[in-house]
């Protein structure tokens, strides 16, 4: 075989950019150099000469800002003014090793965030992600099952310990009666969570326990349930094992995005997720008999759960083949090699497009230039500390703490309290802070502010 010319290696090196300056202009093109250039220009790019592969249509496509092409490592990417990053931080109903209750983080390039549902285990994903909890203001739920919003209760009480002394937003459904809507919901969490809100109110929480509830009405079908700085986020009724259960579209900026949440195929979402960028639903193989079995479960319990409340992967398929997304998103999802492959087999008896699962844990899409879509494994370490607050101004205002933490344990458990001189080497015993010195707010310098521009 012959070598290729040093030139050719050089062109290789230097690829397309090159190609088309010095070389070929010459007034006698080498005709090695002109087959050379066709090659670069041409050579194993479809067009419209042939389709290539089934699924991974045109529109596929990475970003050339990417940092890595097939892995999310986050906080290396500035978001583009006009794209949006969607990160399943939840993907599934029965968390395991690599799963955790159904959460969608969405962030868009004008710098705003949502978060759709907020299920069991997946705020160690945010942290995992270095994603402060006081950057994340504005919550949805598309429905109060526990794998949807069991860690809200966490959120809600750590939120002002990562710098959120700022209300919450909390949106989601009303029900069939007060007793289940979100707004109730909410109040009782407050309750349950007395003790934790009294300890912690010996510290700054500002006005982080005193959540904004957005509960629209359930049957609202097409109701606006967010709308500021260029975002709209729309709603409407589906059918899932009681009424209440929501649809969410978002859009902003031309990008939009459909989460369905839990339910039975739905007419409404062909009707409002038509031609999104990103269709999420929830799916179940539709294989009952062989998940019950190896599930350990009556198989009629199994199949009486999925034909009453979920979405098996032929209605999926058939939706997306309806809506035409861009792409076409499986979660809330027991992401298994053995189901897998059959789940994207029933997908595909009505959907030919873009399909991706959104699971397990950490799977990020972005939404890019005109009209693309990417997906990659996000990388997270497996420990990692609670992130810095994002507060970017010069000075931080410390809300004054409730009370002092001794004003809410009695003398008696106090005194058994062991005197700290015991237990400190000699010359090791720092001086104690033992009371916050202030019962107002205090203004202190941020060590971490964003420099004014120069
Ligand atoms: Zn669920
Ligand atoms: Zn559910």
């Amino acid at each position: 075989m012959r070598k290729p010319s040093a030139i050719l290696t050089g062109l290789i090196l230097v690829g397309h950019a090159f190609a088309v300056s010095g070389v070929w202009a010459q007034d006698q093109p080498d005709p090695e150099l002109l087959k050379a250039k066709e090659l670069f220009e041409g050579a194993g790019i479809p067009g419209d000469k042939w389709i290539e592969g089934e699924t991974m249509v045109p529109h596929v496509a990475p970003a050339a800002h990417f940092k890595a092409t097939m892995l999310y490592y986050p906080g290396t990417e500035e978001l583009q003014p006009d794209e949006v990053r969607v990160t399943f931080m939840g993907s599934t109903y029965y968390p395991n090793q690599s799963q955790s209750g159904m959460s969608i983080f969405v962030e868009l390039g004008n710098g705003d965030n949502f978060v759709f549902d907020l299920g069991i285990g997946s705020l160690r994903n945010y942290n995992s992600f270095s994603i402060p909890f006081n950057t994340i203001n504005h919550v949805f739920f598309s429905h109060l099952h526990m794998d949807h919003m069991s860690d809200l209760p966490y959120f809600m009480m750590f939120r002002p310990i990562q710098g959120g002394w700022t209300p919450l937003n909390i949106y989601g459904p009303s029900g069939s009666e007060p007793q289940y809507g979100i707004a109730q919901m909410v109040e009782h969490m407050m309750k349950m969570t007395a003790w934790h809100q009294d300890s912690f109110n010996a510290w700054p929480i500002g006005e982080g326990y005193d959540p904004v509830v957005h509960e629209f009405d359930f049957m609202d079908e097409g109701g606006v349930a967010y709308e500021q700085n260029g975002v709209k986020i729309t709603h409407w009724p589906t059918s899932h094992t009681k009424d209440g259960a929501t649809s969410y579209r978002l859009d902003w900026n031309g990008r939009s995005l459909c989460y369905t949440g839990d339910n039975r195929p739905n007419s409404l979402t062909i009707k409002y997720c038509s031609d999104v960028d990103m269709l999420i639903s929830e799916v179940q193989t539709a294989t009952v008999s062989m998940s019950a079995q190896a599930l350990g479960m009556p198989v009629a319990l199994a199949a009486y759960t999925i034909d009453t409340s979920h979405t098996p992967a032929y209605g999926l398929g058939y939706i997306c083949n309806e809506a035409q997304p861009k792409v076409c998103v499986a979660t809330h999802y027991s992401y298994d090699d053995i189901f897998n492959n059959e789940t994207v087999a029933e997908v595909r008896h009505h959907y030919k497009g873009a399909f991706a699962f959104g699971a397990p844990d950490l799977v990020t899409f972005n939404i890019h230039g005109d009209g693309k879509v990417w997906w990659r494994e996000g990388v997270a370490a497996d420990s990692s500390q609670t992130p810095r607050p994002a507060l970017k101004s010069p000075i931080i205002k410390f809300p004054a703490p409730r009370h002092q933490v001794y004003d809410v344990i009695n003398d008696t458990i106090e005194a058994n309290e062991i005197p700290p001189e015991k237990w400190y080497p000699e010359g090791h015993m720092p001086e104690l802070i033992r009371e916050w010195p202030l019962t107002k707010d205090i203004e202190i310098p941020n060590p971490f502010a964003t420099p004014p521009p120069e």
